[in-house]
């Protein structure tokens, strides 16, 4: 289930909101002051949160701003009486996701909370795939690096297509000329040993048993 942060001092409102929420199946937490509203998102426990500007000790922008510098990544609705342009473009400055103005219609609120939650869940959908895992071995093709274990390996391109190539073909035995086909594409000396050459590259920096010889056949992604 869904949990949503409702950082707002009226009361009305924030029940109001709270009870919306939940009739549509959220969770919901109320934070009445800035001060709580710091002390309460640490992790990732939120998958969105709706704060007032308007609150009582430090401003709301202030907790927006600290949120993000603290690394607080789940998207955040300003929902404030402020209607002025400066207050909006300084909420999005903050690092808000979006910005709606007291009097607002809760069935425009919801609207906006389940476009915000619909595109972090995307951006982490998208963040999973830029992650290949075989093994112990996970590759990150954000990053351009494998990770195994607490290690870390950083590849020049030509080994890192190479590696990728293998990771996408988990269990697949490849021969020379796939890999050559898939690695170099036209891009090599056709009576070259240089598939064997980079295989003995990425063995030395993954392991010697990360990329396995299949005899009179070509080679296999192996285990780090
Ligand atoms: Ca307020």
């Amino acid at each position: 289930m869904k949990q949503i942060l409702i950082v707002e001092d009226e009361t009305r409102i924030a029940a109001f909101i709270a009870k919306g929420l939940k009739a549509k199946g959220y969770n919901t937490t109320i934070v009445e002051d800035a001060e709580t509203a710091l002390a309460t998102p640490f992790s990732c426990q939120f998958d969105l949160a709706l704060l007032d500007l308007g609150l009582p000790g430090q401003d709301g922008l202030t907790v927006l701003e600290t949120w993000r510098g603290q690394g607080v990544s789940f998207p955040v609705i300003i929902l404030t009486a402020r209607d002025d342009v400066m207050d909006k473009v300084a909420g999005f400055k903050g690092g808000a996701d979006d910005y709606m103005t007291k009097p607002f219609s809760f069935a425009e609120l919801l609207a906006r909370i389940e476009v915000r939650l619909k595109a972090s869940n995307n951006s982490q959908q998208n963040q999973a795939k830029m992650q290949i895992q075989q093994g112990n071995m996970i590759l990150d093709l954000r990053t351009r690096k494998i990770y195994i274990g607490d290690r870390e390996v950083e590849l020049p391109a030509r080994e890192f297509t190479m590696a990728e190539v293998f990771f996408r073909h988990p269990g697949q035995v490849l021969t020379r000329q796939q890999l050559l086909d898939l690695v170099w594409g036209y891009d090599y000396d056709p009576g070259s040993n240089i598939v064997d050459v980079y295989v003995g590259y990425l063995r030395k920096k993954l392991g010697s048993t990360s990329i396995e010889t299949v005899r009179g056949m070509g080679y296999r992604l192996g285990s780090g």
